[in-house]
């Protein structure tokens, strides 16, 4: 039978495989559990397994399992939408951020984050295939945004974040990635330090791993298919 105690290793040895046949040092990429329309009692089947890091998306829905599972000394990670009336309870909940894309919203976020918690990392979101529909800066309003929520005192600016058109075939799925992954660089050598690319999902993380993820997001590959 298939448990999330089965899945969930499955994808950590797809992780460790690609990590090798890609060069990349063991351990080198996180798994981050998207969690999402999943219930506390799920989430507790992934974290007995040995799973620490969850990506939630709906703040309301967020916060009833962040208060179910508080003994379980988790690291929460939004990786929904950000509206600004919600930075407020998302700077005291959670200690990353992958979808930040406008400077308003990580001013606030910077203003509101709690002075007795750590400073919170914080991922741009860079809408790599330039979808009208679709959060995220384009690569060239990328270096600005970076620069200025870099200077944000409350704010760990870690790296990008994206989430590509789906594509078909592998090689395909990785085009993305390496724009992705060139923009880090070039914000690295502009002084920048940072150290990660929140990037693939259960669909495509080993083409994602082969470009330099160091965060895959992973829901349907660990949790089954989604519950509307
Ligand atoms: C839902 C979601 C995921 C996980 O997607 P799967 O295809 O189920 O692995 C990853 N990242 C973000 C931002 C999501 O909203």
């Amino acid at each position: 039978m298939e448990t999330i105690h089965s899945r969930l290793n499955q994808v950590r040895q797809q992780v460790l495989a690609t990590e090798h046949q890609y060069a990349r040092p063991a351990g080198s990429v996180q798994i981050l559990a998207v969690s999402k329309n999943q219930a506390a009692t799920t989430i507790l089947e992934a974290v007995n397994a040995g799973q620490r890091a969850f990506g939630e998306n709906y703040l309301q829905e967020a916060l009833t399992k962040i208060t179910a599972l508080s003994a379980y000394n988790l690291e929460w990670h939004f990786t929904g939408s950000i509206q600004a009336n919600k930075t407020k309870a998302i700077a005291e909940n959670f200690s990353w951020i992958h979808g930040v894309d406008r400077y308003s919203i990580a001013r606030r976020l910077s203003e509101q984050c709690p002075a007795n918690k750590p400073e919170l990392n914080v991922c741009i979101q860079v809408n790599i295939d330039n979808e009208p529909t679709k959060a995220g800066v384009t690569l060239t309003e990328l270096p600005k945004l970076a620069t200025a929520v870099a200077q944000l005192p409350r704010l760990k600016l870690r790296g990008l974040m994206t989430i590509p058109t789906p594509r078909q075939n592998f090689c395909e799925q990785r085009q993305p990635y390496q724009q992705l992954h060139q923009a880090f660089l070039q914000l690295q050598a502009s002084g920048l330090l940072l150290d990660t690319l929140s990037m693939g999902m259960s669909d495509d993380f080993a083409a994602a791993i082969a470009e330099g993820a160091t965060i895959v997001r992973i829901g349907t590959a660990i949790f089954g298919k989604r519950e509307p």
